[in-house]
């Protein structure tokens, strides 16, 4: 039985070591010594996951619940909680800090399987009143401050110990003494990283079938400014589609199960009932790559139609009549028992033709293949009059490479790039505002960290600026009451008229006139652009009369700290 007290050692000597291989040498030493259900949930505790990646429930705990359940316990004023997950920047570690010592005789006991026997209940309860009593249970049988610390940050899914799941795969793979490859390949198929420790560790890796309802990372593309840079790169032949202007999404179905996950992979089908109805009446198993469109009458509407149906639960029939929603598919990755995510993406369109014309219920992208960039000009101007986003280029023999921004797909915008930020602050506004945090404060990816860039208060609607305010006070890391550092969550497309360097911010550049185009939803914090984007469009022809420093702005508020994600 694997006790928390040795997971939480283990993971305290990972994270006290700053080489990946020596963090992916501890992993591995833990999982070869132990049993099979204690291997898959060390690999999934340690990966910030409660269950399987296949498993669909939730534990439903928040920093609320912990935070009450271990004042309580402890019997401690809120505000040093609160002041010391501020100094630690987050509960596990403040709850560490603040766990009395241990009596001398007392032993560890507390099990990773009480641990999932806990997470059972807890995921089968729905109110939080309900899982208070099940979460001060689990901490009360903690001894030492280290179990209490790691117990809390399994509970919130937030490790921080510099275990990713990329030193957790490589520390199978040493485990086992297989290479990284065979677990990754392994990992797309099954699923779930602890199942693949387990399979791995009895040698029957190779055997994985792939199973439905697990998402698979996106493959993704790379921007491109003008036709020509497409042959440039690669030259040769180009399938070219419209970019359409909705929300990526993954559809797997099988018999009458369906499931629609999005780009953060989280599952959205409740938020849209008319689009699962239509995917359940198509026969056959299947997993497909597209994007969920604001639709109407065989046409697309506005994005923002869309925004109206995001998040909701549940959707009234006045809903789905107002703002109706159509899934279009452009790829094929499995179908009807073939998987075909390593076939030219010609074939898989093929593929996917072929079943459509059977079944026209489902939707497909239009798409042909052209070798002539004034071709890919002509189409881009098309796709614009269209109402489209721009144009996608895919390289016609490219495989499905999941995760990854290899070129093998570009995509044509606007003529005005746009950055997607991470909202890092949020301030209350001026005027009409001014009891809302309208203005907020948003960076991009430097390697690990994030670094500002920018702020901007235009562009969202009233409504949102609502809901956003209720958000960022319940993420809020510390606030002075009027300017609220929040947890870097929430993703904003940002559109500006040009990059200027700029000593403002840490990231060295601002944006000039900046202005917030659309909230991404469908966008976590690593998908959010980067310095180096940046500085390509700084270099950039576009970005004309770079020299004029940025006209006069609010004080930006202190830098954030620097997360993990
Ligand atoms: P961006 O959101 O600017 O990073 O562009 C990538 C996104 O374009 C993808 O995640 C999709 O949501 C979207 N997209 C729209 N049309 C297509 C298409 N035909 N092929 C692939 N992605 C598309």
């Amino acid at each position: 039985m694997l006790l928390l007290a040795t997971f939480a050692a283990t993971l305290d000597a990972a994270a006290a070591v700053a080489s990946k291989l020596a963090k992916q040498k501890a992993v591995a030493e833990l999982l070869r010594g132990l049993e099979d259900d204690d291997r898959r949930r060390a690999v999934r505790y340690a990966n910030g996951r409660p269950f399987a990646a296949t498993d669909e429930r939730v534990t439903g705990v928040s920093s609320r619940i912990v935070g009450d359940v271990v004042r309580d316990l402890l019997r401690i004023d809120p505000a040093v909680l609160r002041e010391a997950s501020i100094r630690h920047g987050e509960l596990g570690e403040a709850v560490g800090e603040l766990w009395p010592a241990a009596a001398p005789d007392a032993e560890p006991a507390l099990t990773m399987a009480d641990i999932a026997t806990a997470f059972d209940a807890l995921a089968a309860t729905t109110q939080p009143a309900a899982k208070k009593p099940i979460v001060r249970d689990l901490i009360g049988q903690c001894v030492t401050d280290r179990e209490a610390c790691y117990l809390v940050k399994i509970l919130l899914s937030d490790l921080r110990t510099g275990v990713r799941e990329g030193v957790l795969q490589a520390g199978v793979a040493e485990a086992f003494g297989l290479e990284l490859k065979e677990i990754l390949r392994t990992q797309l198929l099954a699923g779930d990283l602890g199942d693949v420790a387990v399979l791995a560790k009895h040698g029957v890796h190779g055997e994985a079938a792939f199973s439905l309802f697990h998402p698979l990372q996106f493959m993704l593309a790379n921007p491109i400014e003008t036709a020509a840079d497409a042959f440039d790169e690669a030259g040769g032949e180009w399938v070219i589609e419209d970019k359409l202007d909705g929300i990526r999404a993954q559809v797997h179905k099988q018999g009458d199960r369906v499931a629609i996950y999005t780009r953060t992979l989280d599952r959205v089908d409740e938020s849209f009932p008319d689009v699962v109805r239509v995917i359940r009446s198509v026969p056959g198993d299947f997993l497909l790559d597209g994007e969920v469109l604001p639709w109407r009458d065989g046409r697309a509407l506005a994005f923002a139609v869309l925004q109206k149906r995001l998040g909701r639960k549940t959707v009234t029939a006045k809903q789905l009549l107002d703002h109706p929603a159509a899934f279009i598919a452009f790829d094929a990755l499995f179908l009807n028992g073939e998987l075909l995510l390593d076939q030219p993406l010609v074939e898989r369109q093929k593929a996917l033709n072929a079943f459509a014309a059977i079944h026209p219920a489902l939707l497909v992208l239009p798409s042909r293949i052209v070798s002539d960039p004034a071709l890919v000009e002509a189409a881009f101007e098309a796709a614009r009059t269209a109402g489209n986003e721009g144009l996608m280029l895919k390289q016609t023999h490219s495989t499905y490479t999941p995760g990854r921004r290899g070129g093998a797909w570009l995509k044509l915008k606007s003529h005005l790039p746009t950055l997607d930020c991470v909202v890092t602050a949020a301030e209350y506004g001026h005027g009409k505002r001014r009891g809302s945090l309208s203005d907020y404060t948003f960076a991009v990816r430097d390697g690990e960290k994030l670094v500002n860039i920018g702020k901007a208060y235009s562009g969202v609607t009233d409504a949102e600026i609502a809901e956003l305010t209720t958000l960022f006070k319940s993420i809020a890391i510390s606030d002075n009451g009027r300017v609220f550092q929040v947890e870097p969550k929430v993703v904003m497309e940002i559109a500006f008229d040009q990059i200027t360097e700029s000593t403002r911010h840490a990231s060295g550049y601002a944006m000039r006139f900046p202005r917030i185009k659309r909230i991404r939803i469908d966008k976590g914090v690593a998908d959010a652009d980067t310095i180096e984007r940046v500085r390509e469009i700084y270099e950039s022809a576009g970005n004309l009369g770079r020299k004029v420093e940025p006209p006069p702005q609010p004080p930006v508020p202190a830098e954030p700290t620097l997360f993990d994600f």
